[in-house]
This record gives structure tokens, sequence and C-alpha cells, in this order.
């Protein structure tokens, strides 16, 4: 019997911001790629629900595999993240210790960030109420996080599938990997619809990472869904602070911040529970009481401001303490499980590091003579929208001057422009990562009909399926 040809040189399990930074870098060579994403969109796990912070990695462990990746990621986004349009903000954080517990960690903390890489400056508290002055009573001291930053959340992933995409990566969603069984250099992974198969497999399937390290025949660690609820404030806060306000770090969370958001809000956040089950996103009475509580030690003012929305997302928490990266040469196989708390930062590094262990599997990666580039619509705070707003844009197509999304002043000519695009929106969550709209003050309430029609006009679904699965 002649033994089968794989469809596919490589699989990968999961599009959230990992899986697609790995579809992107594969994506420079010669190889047949598939992406095969549960949800509808990828950025739909925890890479559409974080904090959003682009971490220095200056609190993990040292040498520690996330420490490393962080370090040779960030160089590597800050530098795409100009290339693409991915917003971005250096603002600088500042951790501030509350007691003397917290006050006594400070110059271990500084010792790891050495560590790794990061120096970080000691203040004292007349120094750090000089920089925020609006901070509540009590601050004992702290540390100067320099390069800590804040970053889009929704364009990475986005940034990444669409350039894969462009590139040759076949995207297949709404295909949920059920099951994988393996012959002589194939792997079959069984969806409901079909049964793909391919050479290698990555698996970046967030907090289901176990689950198909599983399949595979392993039990090296198990996924704890540990849920972070943030509250979100009206843009009229945003002048309240200038820097990320960071806790000193504990064993099992990073601790409740208040930062600014590259779309020129305030975020309160996030609490750290871990759940018996890993679809949980609610947000809860308890959290946004024990947020609101956090809130008034470290600004007082937030009392006063209005809340846009809250929201919560599930990291991937394991038992152990370092990201979950195993090459499994004979299987043809590399689970990339476990990320954690920093995937958002450490992605290009996570991608770039997948493809040192295929090389060293010994798999030919013959670099394409074309990779093509790409430009994302912008959708940052800090700059001025390269097309609504700009009379040169509207005058050549008036689309971009009628406002739709008043709240976040997103265009008529942008929506169509995302519904246009290599990877288009296939509901209203994926227009609003894409374009902002929908996230504002009134949350929809003014926008959400002629969203719909224009959706229906140049997609797929119907207004009665779109707005049903928004419900
Ligand atoms: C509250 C919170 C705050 C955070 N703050 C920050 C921060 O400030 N900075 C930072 O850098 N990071 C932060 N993170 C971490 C960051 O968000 C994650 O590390 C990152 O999003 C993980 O990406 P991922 O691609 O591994 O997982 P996901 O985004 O969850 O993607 C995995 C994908 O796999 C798909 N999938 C699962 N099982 C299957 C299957 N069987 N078949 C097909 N598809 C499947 C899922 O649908 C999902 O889309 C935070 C996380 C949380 C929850």
């Amino acid at each position: 019997m002649e033994t089968p040809q794989a469809t596919y040189d490589v699989a990968i399990i999961g599009g959230g911001v990992v899986g697609t930074a790995i579809a992107r870098e594969l994506a420079q060579y010669r190889l047949n790629i598939v992406l095969l994403e549960a949800g509808p969109d990828v950025g739909v796990g925890t890479s559409k629900a974080n904090t959003a912070l682009f971490h220095t990695g200056f609190d993990a462990p040292p040498g520690s595999l996330e420490a490393r990746l962080l370090k040779r990621s960030i160089k590597r986004l800050k530098c795409y993240a100009q290339e693409v349009g991915i917003p971005i903000e250096y603002t600088g954080g500042i951790l501030v210790a509350w007691n003397q517990e917290q006050l006594t960690k400070l110059p271990a903390l500084q010792n790891d960030a050495q560590k790794n890489g990061e120096t970080l400056h000691p203040l004292t508290a007349g120094q750090i109420y000089q920089k925020e002055p609006r901070l509540g009573p009590g601050v004992l001291g702290g540390l100067m996080v320099k390069e800590e930053g804040i970053i889009c959340p929704f364009t990475p992933p986005l940034a990444f599938a669409t350039q894969a995409k462009i590139n040759g990566v076949d995207f297949l969603f709404n295909h949920l990997v059920t099951n994988i069984t393996q012959g002589e250099n194939i792997t079959y992974l069984a969806c409901q619809q079909k049964t793909i198969n391919a050479i290698w497999v990555i698996n970046s399937a967030g907090l289901y990472s176990d689950k198909i390290d599983h399949l595979f025949g392993y039990k090296r660690f198990k996924v704890t869904a540990r849920r972070g609820q943030l509250i979100i404030y009206d843009k009229a806060s945003r002048s309240l602070l200038s820097h990320i306000i960071l806790p000193v770090p504990t064993q099992t969370t990073k601790g409740v911040m208040v930062c600014p958001t590259v779309f020129g809000n305030l975020l309160l956040g996030p609490t750290a529970e871990d759940l018996p089950n890993k679809h949980d996103t609610a947000t809860t009475h308890d959290g946004y009481m024990s947020l609101q509580k956090m809130g008034r030690q470290i600004l007082p003012a937030l009392q006063q401001e209005e809340i846009t929305a809250t929201y919560s997302g599930l990291r991937a928490a394991t038992q152990h303490k370092d990201y979950q990266i195993h090459l499994d040469e004979k299987q043809h196989y590399i689970c990339v499980g476990g990320i954690r708390s920093t995937g958002l930062s450490s992605s290009m590094g996570i991608a770039e590091y997948v493809v040192d262990l295929l090389r060293e599997a010994n798999v030919t990666l013959q670099p394409t003579e074309t990779f093509k580039t790409i430009t994302m619509p912008y959708i940052g705070e800090d700059r001025q929208r390269k097309v609504s707003h700009n009379p040169y844009r509207i005058k050549q197509n008036p689309d971009y001057g009628r406002i739709l999304c008043h709240c976040e002043e997103v265009s008529r000519g942008e929506i169509i422009d995302a519904m246009n695009s290599p990877l288009p929106p296939p509901n209203l969550d994926g227009l609003r990562r894409r374009t902002r709209c929908l996230q504002g003050r009134c949350q929809g309430f003014y926008c959400t009909a002629e969203l719909v029609e224009i959706m229906a006009q140049w997609g797929s679904m119907s207004k009665h399926e779109l707005l049903a699965i928004n419900q």
C-alpha cells in the first residue's frame, strides 16, 4: 500500500496571538501551512481580553524561557509595530509599594529585573507623588519601570494573520480539533466537518493546549483558567494618570493595576481567580467590588469617573512557572502551551523560537522569494487616523467623512474597508476589534443598526443572523 501524502507541511491549532504569530513567521518559508481555529475569527480566546501591557518581562523568573522569549520578542515587536501600524505607547510604569511588606520586596525585584536585563530605578514616595499626584495616600516607595508600555491587544493577532493569509497560509475557522491520530510521517486532525492532515503539528490552543497535548499522549501540564476581571473607565478619566501603576507582584499574579489604554481610556484590574471550568468569562459582583476597593486606594478620583464597560479574560495558568514549549521530534509535534500572562508581548519571540525548534528537528526551511508586507488600519488614540479626519482622503472617498460610531469616531469608509480586508470580520465583535466601533461610551446603542446594515450588505450574513449571534 502507498504511504499517504500529507496535504500540509504544518498545521497550527489555535488562532490566538501566539498561533497567528507562528503562522506569520512560518509563512516566510516555502511551506504549505494551515491554521485551525475553533472560533469564527482570530484572536477570540484569551487574546481578546487582557490588560494589554507591553511587558518588558522585568518580573519574569530569571533564566526562564518566558524571560528569554519576552526579551527576544520586545525588540522584534517594537519594529513590527512601526512597520505595520500596531498602536504602542511607551508610558513607563511605576511599581508602587503600599505597605512595609511590599517595600521590603523591592530590592529582590530590582535584582531579578537586573538579571533579566532591565534596570529599575528606586523612587521615594515623594518622587512618585511628583510624577503621579493623584495617587491615593499611603505610597511608601517604588520602582520606575521605564520601558513598560501599553499596546493594542486586537491589532497584533489580526496583523499576524493578515500577513500570513496574504502569504499563502490557509485559515479554517469553526474547526475545533477533537481527535488526533498519527501514521508514518502524517498526523490526522479530526474536526467536526472534516479531517485535516499535516506532517507537523503545532499546538497553540491556549486554555486547551493541555487537552491537545493529551491527545498526543502527554500529561506534562494541566491548564487552569485563571480569570481576570477588568473595568474600563470613560475617556474623560485618561488625564488622571500618565504612567502604568503596577502593584508588587505575588507568586500567583502580577496584581491589580491602573493603566492607560491605547484607546484613550483608563483600565483597572485584573483580578486573579482560579476557576473549575475554562469558559466562564462572566464578570461578577464580587470581582467588581474588589476592584472598586483597590481602585479607591490606588487612584481615589476614579470613583467619580464613569465606567464604560467591564470584561474578563482567562489566563492559561499551569502548575509550572514557565511556558510549556516542547519539541517532540519523533511525533513531528511542537507544544506551545501555558502561555499565561505575557503572551501578547512575547508572541513574536515565541514564533521565532518555534522556527528554531523546527530547524533543530532538521525541517528544511527555505525562505520564500517574496514575503509580502502589510499596513494595518491604525486604531490607536495617540495619532490622527489615516483616513477619517483626513481632508485629502475624505475628498477621495466621502465615506471616510461619514462618522458612524461617534464615541470612537469610526467612519463608514473604515467599516467598509474592514469588510473588504483579507480577513473580514465574521460578526460585530470582529468589526469592533478591527475598527474600535461599538467599544465607546454608548457601547453600540447608536451605531449597531447601521453597522449591521453594512455588514449584511458586504458580508455573508443577514441582519437577523448578525444580531442573533451578538446576543
Ligand atoms: C486578564 C489577563 C490579562 C493579561 N494581561 C496581559 C498583558 O498585559 N500583556 C501580555 O503580554 N499578556 C497579557 N495576558 C496574557 C495574554 O493575553 C495571553 O498570554 C495570550 O493571549 C495567549 O494567547 P494564545 O494564542 O496562547 O491563546 P488564545 O488567545 O486563547 O488562543 C488559543 C486559541 O485556540 C483555539 N482553540 C482551543 N482549542 C482548540 C481546538 N481543539 N481546535 C481548534 N482551536 C482551538 C481557541 O479558540 C483560541 O482562539 C493577559 C491575560 C489575561 C487573561
